[in-house]
C-alpha cells in the first residue's frame, strides 16, 4: 500500500501536474489563490508552525489569496497558524482564509482575530447518532484505546471527530498506532455503514471525522470559490494525503490544481520555489 502510494505521488508529482505546480517559469497559469491542509502539511500533526512557515505564509499573502483548509476545528487553526504568524498589513491578513472542519465553518482574519463567514452545524440528533454510531464500532473492532491523552470523542459544532488516542495525544504515539492506515479505515467503513445519511472519513493520522453528507475539502474548495469569486482553476492545493484514502483527495477528484508533499519542510521549499515567480 505504502509503495502504491509512494509511486502514485511520484507519477502525480511529476507528470500529472501542470507546470504551475512545479514551480516553473514557464507555468501555464499563476494561481491567483494557494490553498493548504493543515496537519503534516503546514506544520506536524496538531503542532504550531514554525517561524519559516510563518513567514512563508504571509509573503505569499502578500502576492495572492491563502487557503487553510483542515478537519480540525478553529481552535486548532488559532493555535497552530494564527497566532504564530508574524505581524502582517492588514490587508495582507485579510488575504487569509481559514476554513475549519472542511468549510463548514468560514473565517477570514482581521488585525486582532477572525471574523466569521458562516458556521454550520450538526444538529443534536446527528451528534448523537454520529456519537454512538462511532463508539460502539470502535469498542467492537478493539480500538476503543483505555490509555488516551484526553478525549476521544470531541463535538465540533459541524462535525464529531473520533480521536483513538485522545484529542492531545503525543505526536510519536499517534504515528506508531496506525501507521499503514488500516485500524481508521476499518472504523470509517464500519460507521459508515451504521450512519449512511452521514459522510464519515478518515481525518488526520489517527483520526475520524463525521459531517453532513457531501463535506469534504471538495466543499470547502467549492466555499472558497463562492466566497472570494475566483474560479477553481485558479487556485492551487497544497495537501499531504492526496492518495486515494486521503481527507485531501476530494481536492484532486473535483479537477482542482493540486501538489503532493510528504510533510511541512517539503511545503516551505515548495513555496520558496513558487513565492519568486507570483
Ligand atoms: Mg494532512
Amino acid at each position: 500500500m505504502v509503495k502504491w502510494v509512494r509511486r502514485w505521488r511520484t507519477h502525480f508529482t511529476i507528470t500529472a501536474l501542470p507546470a504551475a505546480s512545479r514551480c516553473g517559469k514557464d507555468a501555464m497559469t499563476t494561481p491567483r489563490l494557494v490553498a493548504f491542509d493543515l496537519d503534516d502539511t503546514l506544520a506536524p500533526s496538531k503542532s504550531p508552525i514554525a517561524p519559516r512557515m510563518g513567514d512563508l505564509l504571509i509573503a505569499l499573502a502578500e502576492r495572492v489569496q491563502v487557503a487553510i483548509i483542515s478537519g480540525g476545528h478553529l481552535a486548532q487553526f488559532t493555535t497552530q497558524v494564527v497566532d504564530r504568524l508574524p505581524a502582517a498589513d492588514p490587508a495582507v491578513r485579510a488575504s487569509i482564509h481559514l476554513l475549519p472542519t472542511c468549510g463548514t465553518q468560514y473565517y477570514r482574519l482581521t488585525d486582532d482575530g477572525v471574523r466569521t463567514v458562516y458556521a454550520h452545524a450538526l444538529s443534536d440528533e446527528e451528534k448523537m447518532r454520529a456519537l454512538a454510531a462511532i463508539e460502539q464500532e470502535a469498542r467492537r473492532l478493539g480500538l476503543w484505546e483505555s490509555e488516551t491523552w484526553g478525549e476521544i470523542l470531541e463535538d465540533r459544532g459541524s462535525q464529531i471527530t473520533f480521536s483513538a488516542l485522545g484529542q492531545h495525544a503525543p505526536l510519536h504515539a499517534k504515528t506508531a498506532w496506525d501507521p499503514t492506515g488500516e485500524k481508521k479505515n476499518s472504523l470509517r467503513a464500519a460507521v459508515a455503514a451504521i450512519i449512511p445519511d452521514l459522510e464519515v472519513r478518515s481525518g488526520g493520522s489517527t483520526s475520524v471525522d463525521v459531517t453532513h453528507r457531501g463535506i469534504d475539502k471538495a466543499y470547502g474548495m467549492r466555499q472558497l470559490a463562492e466566497q472570494t469569486g475566483i474560479p477553481l482553476e485558479d487556485m492551487l492545493f497544497v495537501g499531504d494525503r492526496l492518495d486515494p484514502d486521503g481527507n485531501d483527495y476530494p481536492v484532486l477528484a473535483l479537477g482542482v490544481r493540486c501538489h503532493a508533499v510528504s510533510g511541512w519542510e517539503e511545503t516551505a521549499l515548495f513555496l520558496e520555489r513558487l513565492l519568486p515567480t507570483l
